[in-house]
């Protein structure tokens, strides 16, 4: 059916959001504030209490904020202000100082997942527009002319829902996009290497202050390269490590008094921290082939997903979030047809290829596939951390270089208001 619509005219949208992640929360959020009816369905009981996100860079800080919930994300988070890379005995190498951006709103914003997840969930439970349906599994899918459905396992048995538009936000091993593209059809790589990522909460020996540590440290070296942040007010730390590959979850668990032995500041023991949490995970760089399959979209994890180093991966998948928002408003408003969803598959796939896919890329090569006596001379990324120490200018340039992931889809708006439902 094809309507033609006054830009004065609202349609009255229904979007079914597969996963209660932070992405799908996210979009429920801003899709349900503009007036949009909005499902959200999850597989799971309850939100996902996983280590994962802790860092949300400018241009994902900016979409927080257009959704209404930045100030408890900052009243429960902080800014991290500092990061640094690292020889393993905690000599400084290079860093960057976030104090160059105080004063502008989007700074890179520390709050563990969880907790992102509650606030957002918490939000969305004030819209009377918007249900999230918990235990509802997306099994299969379906579409026609005129609507899009998906088939839900719950516990009192299987129904088929269906919607204007269903957004697949449903993670990694995303159903919607297995039955777009095929099980196996996730474009990319997976990494060798294996990563632990830890929360400690640190005590006696566990002290990062105590040894310099800025907010956030990367450390070089070819065995025992990782990352030390600190991630809640109250003195949790995240450590992320890499591991041999190829060990079982039980072997990683028994190295892992040893390997904090090895590689922390003050050579703790096992006394010496509380493990709140300690998970291993492989890494990949995958992107789907496209993001619009008629009625079907994807978004964050769903779509692509990188590696933890440097904080790229959700706040890539916010970012996703934000366009989906301004061009399924665009649609509703009257203002855009529906091929701005073409532009929005397009656009983000081409962030993620030209900037999401190789920076972070380099942000784990450079922990352990260089020299860490010679990194300042060679990494040309280093070099220029080093210079934002005199060029304050160049400091507040490299620092919001990150927002070039953002894109307007609103100046793809048409000016006909013609929409295509
Ligand atoms: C160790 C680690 C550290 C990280 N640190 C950062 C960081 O600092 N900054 C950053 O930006 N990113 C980081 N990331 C990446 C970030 O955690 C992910 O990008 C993010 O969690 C993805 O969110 P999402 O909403 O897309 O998916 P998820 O959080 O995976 O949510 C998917 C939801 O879909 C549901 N679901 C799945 N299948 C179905 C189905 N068939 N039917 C219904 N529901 C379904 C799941 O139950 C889940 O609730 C990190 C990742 C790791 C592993």
């Amino acid at each position: 059916m094809i309507l033609f619509c006054n830009t004065n005219i609202n349609r009255l949208l229904q979007v079914i959001v597969v996963g209660a992640g932070p992405a799908g929360l996210l979009l429920a959020l801003l899709l349900s504030k503009k007036g949009i009816s909005i499902q959200v369905l999850d597989g799971a009981e309850k939100l996902d209490s996983q280590p994962r996100a802790t860092h949300y860079a400018p241009p994902a800080v900016y979409e927080l904020a257009r959704a209404g919930v930045l100030d408890d994300v900052r009243a429960e988070g902080f800014i991290a202000r500092t990061v640094c890379w690292r020889k393993l005995d905690g000599e400084y190498i290079a860093g960057l100082d976030g104090g160059v951006l105080d004063g502008t709103p989007d700074q890179l914003t520390c709050l563990p997942l969880d907790k992102l997840g509650s606030i957002l969930y918490k939000h969305l439970e004030l819209q009377h527009n918007a249900e999230v349906l918990w235990q509802h599994k997306v099994t299969s899918l379906g579409q026609s002319q005129d609507k899009a459905w998906v088939e839900v396992e719950t516990p009192t048995g299987t129904k088929k829902m269906e919607a204007d538009y269903i957004v697949g936000c449903d993670g990694a091993n995303s159903q919607i996009r297995r039955s777009l593209f095929g099980d196996t059809n996730f474009p990319g790589k997976t990494w060798d290497e294996q990563i632990v990522a830890t929360n400690s909460s640190g005590q006696t020996y566990y002290d990062f202050g105590k040894y310099g540590y800025k907010d956030a440290n990367f450390i070089i070296h070819p065995e025992h390269w990782h990352m030390a942040s600190r991630i809640t007010q109250d003195g949790l730390w995240r450590v992320t490590y890499g591991e041999i590959p190829g060990l079982s979850r039980e072997e990683i668990l028994a190295r892992q008094p040893e390997k904090f032995k090895q590689i922390l500041p003050g050579h703790p023991g096992p006394d010496g921290y509380n493990l709140a949490s300690i998970n291993p995970y492989k890494v990949h760089q995958r992107l789907a082939e496209k993001m619009r399959v008629g009625r079907f979209l994807l978004a964050a994890d769903a779509a692509h997903l990188c590696n933890p180093f440097g904080g790229l991966g959700l706040t890539g998948g916010i970012v996703d979030v934000g366009g989906l928002y301004d061009c399924l408003a665009g649609i509703h408003d009257g203002k855009a047809d529906d091929s701005i969803l073409d532009k929005y598959s397009d656009v983000r796939r081409e962030k993620y290829q030209t900037m999401v896919d190789p920076i972070s890329c380099e942000n784990l090569r450079r922990l352990f596939d260089q020299n860490p006596d010679t990194a300042l001379e060679t990494d040309e990324f280093l070099k220029m951390c080093k210079r934002t120490e005199t060029d304050l200018e160049f400091a507040k340039e490299m620092q919001l270089g990150v927002n070039n992931l953002k894109y307007d889809f609103r100046q793809d708006y048409s000016k006909t208001g013609a929409s295509v439902l």
